[in-house]
């Protein structure tokens, strides 16, 4: 297998054809040649090739237009598999999931915190190696990387990961000498946001943007079905939206960043602050550090300061969503990460905020929606950078 690219496998015009079978599958041949304006002797080359690398696969016959029953074409989903890995801040979460983004298999793993590159390396690969070991029926065609923190995803490197203080990784080029296969890398709210396009809202939305809110807060924007990164790679860095003028230093050195207020950390030190200050509320019997899903347990419970402190997290959410609504007008939002399982308690205020700030009427029908994907998202989103590739005509 040639590494880096699928060439072995496609063309411009095998593409085409091969994301038409994907998006409209089951379909016929005709209809192929119709939709796309290639020639019926074209698709009928590409589609027996397609065949014959088993990504595609003929299905039960097609309604007869008065002759012979066409045969009917669909995405073998299971012919190939790919390796989706996300690198979260403690832990990494390897999977394994077919053309259509069911997980096979998973595997977690603790990162240890005073982990240096070639321990952490060494651990990618040995987490990949075992899954892949567990499955030796298994055609896999490339692995995925999501990464926290500052990523050159040209290169394939984490420029910095803050959680691990790590610096300089050569990712995508360790694991293509290790694996023999494409690997693309990408930081872990891009990758959401890819793969909540890829299998949640489906390509069609011509621009979708979707927010990871955990231990940082990062967003990733997809327009006509890809990932923008800006001109340095940092758009989408909205944890760092500034927000209060006066507010708490943030970890960049700026003071008042979103993610200082309405982060999974900050959540739990404002609980913290106004117990300690003399409020009353259930979290003040907990003997643990706070978190923030004790914060979202204790709303659930019916505690007031609880559901105050997810109410005004979930404002200041908004907000920055009206700016990006400004900012960038998408058609669909997503809200993924830790903070997104407080469900209602903080997509209220969110929507809330962001209907009455935001200048245009119609600007406030902007669907917002909480990620179903859960604590898949970012290693799905690893798949759907693979798949993003392979489907892709233009790459
Ligand atoms: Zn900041």
């Amino acid at each position: 297998m040639q590494r880096g690219s699928f060439q072995w496998m496609k063309s411009l015009n095998k593409s085409i054809i091969l994301n038409k079978i994907r998006i409209d599958g089951p379909i016929s041949r005709a209809q192929i040649a119709k939709e796309t304006e290639l020639t019926p002797p074209t698709v009928g080359t590409m589609v027996k090739e397609l065949l014959a690398q088993g990504l595609i696969k003929e299905s039960q016959l097609g309604a007869s237009q008065g002759g012979r029953k066409p045969t009917m074409l669909v995405l073998h989903v299971q012919g190939f598999h790919i390796i989706g890995v996300d690198v979260g801040p403690s832990q990494i979460r390897f999977i394994i999931s077919d053309l259509a983004g069911e997980i096979a298999d998973e595997l977690l793993q603790e990162i240890d915190p005073s982990i240096e590159n070639e321990a952490f390396l060494k651990m990618l690969k040995q987490g990949i190696q075992l899954l892949m070991n567990q499955h030796p029926s298994l055609q896999f065609i490339g692995i995925g990387v999501a990464m926290h923190g500052v990523v050159d995803a040209e290169q394939g490197i984490s420029i910095f990961a803050p959680n691990l203080d790590l610096r300089d990784i050569p990712i995508k080029e360790t694991l293509e000498q290790s694996f023999a296969m494409n690997v693309k890398v990408e930081n872990d709210a891009k990758a959401l946001a890819l793969g909540e396009s890829w299998f949640q809202v489906g390509t069609a939305e011509k621009s979708m943007i979707a927010i990871n809110i955990g231990q940082g807060i990062g967003a990733g924007m997809v327009i006509d079905g890809k990932l923008y990164h800006g001109e340095h790679g940092i758009a989408g860095e909205i944890g760092h939206m500034m927000i209060d003028l006066r507010g708490k230093k943030c970890s960049c050195g700026n003071h008042g960043c979103l993610q200082t207020i309405a982060s999974g950390p900050a959540i739990a030190d404002r609980a913290q602050e106004l117990i300690d200050a003399g409020n009353s509320s259930i979290l003040a019997q907990q003997h643990m550090p706070l978190t923030a899903e004790m914060v979202h347990q204790a709303a659930v419970a019916g505690d007031e300061l609880a559901r105050a402190i997810l109410h005004e997290a979930g404002t200041y959410l908004g907000i920055a969503l009206a700016n990006l609504i400004h900012t960038f007008n998408p058609g669909f939002v997503i809200i993924g990460g830790g903070v997104a399982k407080a469900g209602s308690y903080i997509l209220e205020p969110i929507m809330e905020a962001m209907k009455s700030r935001v200048i245009y009427d119609r600007a406030q029908d902007t669907v917002v929606q909480l990620s179903k994907l859960s604590d898949y998202g970012s290693s799905l989103g690893a798949v759907a950078l693979v798949l993003s590739e392979l489907f892709q005509p233009e790459t």
